[in-house]
């Protein structure tokens, strides 16, 4: 049928998969020095031209007319390194540090993996998101700047499974460690869409893949600070005992949901994981941020879905324009179940400051929304 999601995009099927469960097993780490090994390169070379070209954040309010350029895009990359090595006079990683901050720098890719590793940390290291609060992460454009900052870091932390799509390009230069943190998840794959068969990248949005998450940083930071070895292991086991509490409020908030109220239909496919570990029939309009976005056949699919099971509500992503999602609203039944937050935290004084309050706020939400109460 070619539709993008709808009638192909099922979640697998609730089986009483709890949330406290740990996914994946041991901890793999998977140390590589950046951007030098095959390995590395590898990896990415299933992207194809046309992903690596990547656009700018304000292209995601741009729906079907978002691609192109990529020429001009590529060229554009190209150059970073160059612009990097010539300097271009604002602060680096290293020079915006305090002159008695000394601490090793670790970056992440996003503001989520940012969090949990500061939690990790303790204050032992210096870390750093690349991506801002509400920033694009799937093709995010490196800045000079970005680059720069990676050549000064002493860690790189990505999500990998193919949601940074250009940090290939942004670690190339750099000289930093670089790890995988959901190594050791167990994937679920994309249903539909140019990425069908590629494991979401969406983990951390099940809490016990999260346990996952917080070990591999744990042992990356020992690695990397050995002294601190045994800090970051209580942290970690700390942290994971908030996760679990988490999960579990999570499960019992939705789990008393009626048959009828089981469906998640969202903006982009970003909740297979938690629509697992809740029991929720996953549905969305596009599979990944990357993918074209609010087709008229997505459009087409989604109204007709709500409509023929009734669907309560109805939920989009702060990251991505939810007009899309408000014409699903205004065709059919279904009310506006609010703003979910999956790619980024807010700001601090916004809902959802750390990737714990993320959690429970998109699980008031879905549950409040789809059983008519309020948040
Ligand atoms: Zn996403």
């Amino acid at each position: 049928m070619g539709l993008l999601g709808f009638g192909r995009g099922r979640a697998p099927r609730p089986g009483g998969a709890g949330l406290g469960r740990p996914v994946g097993g041991r901890t793999v780490r998977t140390r590589r020095r950046a951007g030098v090994g095959p390995g590395r390169e590898a990896q990415h070379t299933d992207v194809g031209p046309a992903r690596q070209a990547g656009h700018t954040g304000a292209a995601r309010h741009e729906g079907t007319a978002r691609r192109g350029a990529a020429g001009l895009l590529a060229l554009a990359l190209l150059t970073l390194p160059v612009l990097a090595a010539c300097g271009t006079g604002s602060d680096s990683a290293a020079s915006a540090a305090p002159a008695d901050d000394d601490r090793p720098v670790v970056l992440t890719t996003f503001t989520v993996l940012a969090d949990i590793a500061e939690n990790v940390s303790g204050g032992h290291l210096r870390v750093e998101s690349i991506t801002k609060p509400g920033a694009e992460i799937h093709e995010y454009e490196p800045t000079p700047d970005d680059v720069k900052k990676a050549a000064a870091a002493d860690l790189v932390l990505e999500n990998g499974m193919n949601l940074e799509t250009w940090i290939s390009q942004f670690v190339q230069n750099a000289d930093a460690e670089h790890v995988t943190v959901s190594e050791g998840v167990e994937p679920i794959d994309i249903a539909a869409g140019s990425y069908e068969g590629k494991p979401n990248p969406h983990a951390w949005m099940s809490p016990a893949a999260g346990e996952v998450y917080v070990d591999n940083i744990a042992a990356a930071f020992s690695d990397l600070d050995p002294e601190h070895a045994d800090d970051y292991a209580s942290h970690a086991e700390d942290y994971k005992e908030r996760l679990r509490d988490v999960g579990e409020e999570l499960e019992s908030s939705l789990s008393g949901l009626p048959e009828r109220q089981r469906v998640l239909l969202t903006c982009e496919g970003a909740f297979s994981y938690l629509a697992r570990d809740a029991g929720l029939t996953e549905r969305y309009l596009w599979p990944v941020n990357s993918d074209e976005q609010g087709t008229a056949q997505q459009m087409t699919a989604a109204i007709d879905y709500v409509e023929e099971h009734d669907v309560p509500a109805v939920f989009c992503e702060s990251t991505v324009s939810d007009q899309s999602m408000q014409q699903v609203v205004t065709s059919t039944n279904a009310a506006y179940g609010g703003t979910l937050y999956v790619d980024s935290l807010s700001e601090a004084d916004g809902p959802v400051p750390t990737y714990l309050d993320l959690l429970r706020h998109d699980a008031e939400t879905i549950s409040a929304a789809l059983t008519g109460r309020d948040a």
